[in-house]
């Protein structure tokens, strides 16, 4: 959106630096495959998933243009309006990393391959109703193992009986995500994430962002959610 007094320039038109984007991407790609390799992990088994919310079409752009295929947004509206352009002709994967509203569930499906933000009984009934969809995305089930009351995610404790709704539902379950509380170490939450994953035998495991994704890939990530490190600073969170 264009600042209205004209102070700041418009992201949007200003001229992106392709070559600092190829640095950050080598850069974390590096980091991805160091981290991996520490842990005794193949490089494969990890994920980058970009995650370019707020960011323009030009610049996301430049890191199709680099190879990358893996993407993640937080909010639907803003995806819908992105991507369909974006991707045509690339296969690429498109995560939802943000609150789902049942709203807006119809153009979620449409528009994502994987929705890592299912925390809800309300949500699952609304997805449940598209489930034999085309193109129906993966689910990860988001976990609040901090139990931040302003967080979303499903608490630790009602994960069972969570699970067990979605698969009343018939929802196929392929993974947990979830974010750490910002003011404690992070290794903690990941590793009992990556115990709660193994324990129902989902194969996906989402957790790190740029601070901290070389501890989650020691942990078990299989998919670190990874913004500012790639695209630099957001103007909004
Ligand atoms: C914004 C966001 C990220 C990326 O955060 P960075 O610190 O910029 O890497 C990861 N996960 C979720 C859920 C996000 O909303």
């Amino acid at each position: 959106m264009p600042d209205p007094s004209g102070e700041k320039p418009d992201p949007s038109v200003e001229k992106p630096d392709r070559q600092a984007c190829e640095t950050r991407l080598r850069k974390v790609q590096a980091e991805v495959d160091a981290a991996a390799q520490a842990a005794g992990r193949s490089p494969e088994e990890v994920t980058l998933l970009a995650i370019s919310k707020t960011k323009p079409a030009a610049l996301i752009q430049i890191f199709l243009d680099l190879g990358v295929r893996h993407f993640g947004e937080n909010r639907v509206q803003e995806a819908a309006e992105k991507w369909p352009a974006l991707r045509v002709g690339k296969q690429v994967d498109l995560h939802l990393v943000g609150p789902l509203q049942t709203n807006k569930v119809r153009q979620a499906i449409d528009v994502f391959d994987v929705i890592q933000t299912l925390d809800r009984e309300k949500l699952a009934r609304a997805l449940a109703k598209h489930k034999d969809a085309d193109g129906f995305p993966k689910l990860y089930i988001q976990v609040n193992s901090g139990a931040e009351p302003q967080k979303s995610g499903v608490l630790v404790q009602d994960l069972p009986e969570f699970y067990a709704l979605c698969m009343e539902l018939g929802l196929t379950i392929d993974g947990l995500m979830s974010i750490p509380p910002l003011d404690e170490a992070a290794g903690p939450h990941f590793e009992l994430l990556a115990e709660l994953a193994a324990q129902y035998g989902l194969p996906n495991v989402s957790m790190g962002m740029s601070n901290d994704f070389p501890t989650a890939i020691a942990l078990g990530a299989t998919h670190v959610r990874v913004g500012t490190a790639l695209f630099g600073q957001r103007d909004t969170p």
